[in-house]
């Protein structure tokens, strides 16, 4: 897949057109973009991938009512895009394990284990950038970190 120069705003955008009819009635969709951000070089099917898995979990999470917000902000060198949602949050004890391959809470043929995994790697290792997440019950938040200037590839 090619690198390029990409607004994350439009890679969020093209993402979030897929989940339309994935949706539920009582999911409200809020988005917080900060449009002074710049474009960066990155890898534009990847991160469409890891934006997929992050929505997909959240929505997931909400269930049938509850708030989607996808955020975008500036600090200092790195554009973040927090992907955030008032599902149950993730309990303390498995919080260490869930960016280990494989591992779900979900039941068989419900869930690989392998969405946030591959994200990590593709942020982490393809985008010299960080994954965090923060949850409360009733609250998570993932804050997918880039650098705005990367080194070469
Ligand atoms: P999968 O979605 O196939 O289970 P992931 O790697 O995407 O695999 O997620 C691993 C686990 O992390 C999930 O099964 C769930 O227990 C937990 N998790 C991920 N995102 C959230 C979220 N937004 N709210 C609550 N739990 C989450
Ligand atoms: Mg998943």
């Amino acid at each position: 897949a090619p690198y390029q120069v990409v607004d994350v705003h439009e890679l969020l955008d093209a993402t979030l057109v897929m989940f339309k009819g994935k949706i539920a009635a009582g999911v409200r969709l809020v988005r917080e973009y900060d449009r002074d951000l710049p474009s960066i070089p990155a890898y534009a099917a990847e991160l469409n991938q890891v934006w997929s898995n992050l929505i997909d979990n959240a929505l997931g999470a909400i269930g049938g009512d509850g708030v989607l917000t996808v955020r975008t902000l500036r600090q200092d060198d790195w554009l973040i895009v927090e992907i955030a949602d008032t599902g149950p949050g993730i309990p303390d004890e498995i919080r260490p394990r869930i960016f280990e391959p494989f591992f779900t809470t979900k039941p068989v043929g419900e869930g690989t284990g392998l969405g946030l995994d591959i994200s990590y790697r593709i942020v982490v290792n393809k985008h010299h950038g960080d994954i965090r997440v923060t949850s409360t019950p009733g609250s998570t938040v993932f804050r997918v970190l880039l650098p705005i200037s990367p080194p070469e590839p």
